[in-house]
């Protein structure tokens, strides 16, 4: 680090959230101060970040584009009575690209962008102290005019008292023919649904290179490795290929929230998971945690909270449907059955819809659509209304 401690932003984590919002403050912002503390030795750890490309909002892409991994035109879904190809341009940042592209930036290899300085501290633990301080290492104070909290899920300030999960387990493969689909299959939900929802997802980054990744949603956080394996050879022995080399694996688990957060305050802002930042309902966080950092780098440090709570105003209603469809999914119908949901929301929406409700930017006619139908997989409109007045106020989570 240099002689100077003194920065505009001291972003504190630096996995998905806490990257993008140094990208997007080198583009809005080149002349800004930067630190990135990471308390891990490397940026990013070890993840796949999808997203639909209508996530994201028209002035974040000239800083979000040049970080996507792999782009492909469209994805399918596979339910039992229903295939469907979603023309929706579906996009991923590998977490390996995201790392170089903000070392690069570090370097002063991006040019006028980020000419302010931009640091990159890792392997240290941080601690906030407050607003605009951390505390790096032992003794090491350093003061910004806005500390930015993106330390994941573990510091999440907010906790919500009922949840579902999302977990995974996904191997991403070399193989020894060309994988014969070229596009992804967000959901392929053709293995029995007896334990709950279960389905495979896979992502051909190239002719001989596949990511096949096991996700189920369920009460606890547990995955199984050896029905993960049945699964993903059953999907290489229906492809006809052999794989010859795993390259990486990735696995974890998301919390799916169905009840309001209790407690904690914004201080200091604090985006991607650890303020909520993120998609209740799909687990997506890529567009929401670009829209915290297209926000944050667009207005003046001293101003940021303000920004951000206007915006967590207006998407208050959007938050507590998301938490009302978890809500349906763990709750109000059978393990069994979950998978209907979605075969539900495949077979009724529009792209224009399916594009808003992963963007987090649906209508409440899209909600209404995506809910009201019989019940179990569907709600009466009655009760549909009623959900939009929660018991408990929405908050940013
Ligand atoms: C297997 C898997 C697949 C996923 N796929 C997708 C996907 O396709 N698309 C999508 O949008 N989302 C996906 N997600 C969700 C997404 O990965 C997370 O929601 C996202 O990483 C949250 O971003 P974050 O920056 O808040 O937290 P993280 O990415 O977890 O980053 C937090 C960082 O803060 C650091 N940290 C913590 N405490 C401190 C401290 N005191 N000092 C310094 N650093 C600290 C941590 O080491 C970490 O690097 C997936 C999740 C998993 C588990």
């Amino acid at each position: 680090m240099t002689a100077s401690n003194t920065f505009d932003h001291v972003i504190v984590g630096g996995g998905l959230q806490g990257c993008l919002l140094a990208h997007a403050i080198a583009h809005h912002q080149p002349a800004a101060r930067v630190l990135l503390a990471e308390r891990a030795n490397d940026l990013c750890g070890n993840h796949t970040w999808s997203f639909h490309a209508s996530d994201i909002p028209a002035s974040a892409r000239s800083w979000l584009d040049p970080l996507i991994s792999k782009s492909w035109p469209g994805y399918s879904v596979s339910f039992p009575g229903l295939s469907r190809r979603v023309g929706i341009a579906y996009q991923t940042i590998a977490s390996d690209d995201l790392r170089e592209a903000t070392l690069r930036l570090a370097a002063g290899e991006a040019g006028e962008v980020g000419r302010g300085g931009f640091e990159v501290v890792c392997g240290e633990p941080c601690e906030i102290v407050s607003p605009t301080c951390v505390r790096i290492g032992e003794t090491t104070l350093i003061n910004c005019t806005a500390v930015l909290d993106c330390r994941g899920r573990a510091a999440a300030v907010k906790s919500p008292s009922g949840v579902g999960y999302q977990s995974f387990i996904g191997h991403e493969y070399e193989t020894d023919r060309p994988w014969p689909v070229s596009e992804p299959t967000v959901m392929d939900v053709r293995a029995d649904q007896a334990c709950g929802f279960e389905f495979l997802y896979e992502l051909p980054f190239g002719p001989q290179r596949v990511l096949l990744e096991y996700t189920r949603f369920s009460e606890e956080p547990i995955c199984s490795e050896s029905r993960a394996e049945e699964l993903i050879a059953a999907r290489l022995r229906e492809a006809g290929v052999t794989a010859t080399s795993r390259l990486r694996s990735e696995r974890g688990c998301l919390p799916m929230p169905y009840s309001a957060p209790t407690g904690g305050k914004l201080v200091p802002v604090a985006g991607g998971y650890a303020g909520g930042w993120y998609h209740a309902a799909t687990g997506y966080s890529m567009p929401l945690a670009v829209r915290f950092a297209d926000i944050v780098a667009q207005v003046e440090p001293v101003s940021i909270a303000a920004a951000l709570s206007k915006e967590a105003a207006n998407d208050s209603l959007r938050r507590s449907f998301s938490r009302l469809l978890n809500r349906l999914l763990f709750c109000l119908v059978r393990p069994a059955d979950r998978w209907k949901i979605f075969r539900r929301f495949y077979r009724v929406l529009s792209e224009e819809q399916i594009s808003r409700f992963y963007a987090h930017r649906f209508t409440t006619a899209d909600a209404a659509r995506i809910v009201i139908g019989r019940p179990p997989t569907g709600l009466a409109p009655i009760r549909f209304a009623k959900s939009f007045f929660p018991r408990t106020g929405p908050g940013l989570a």
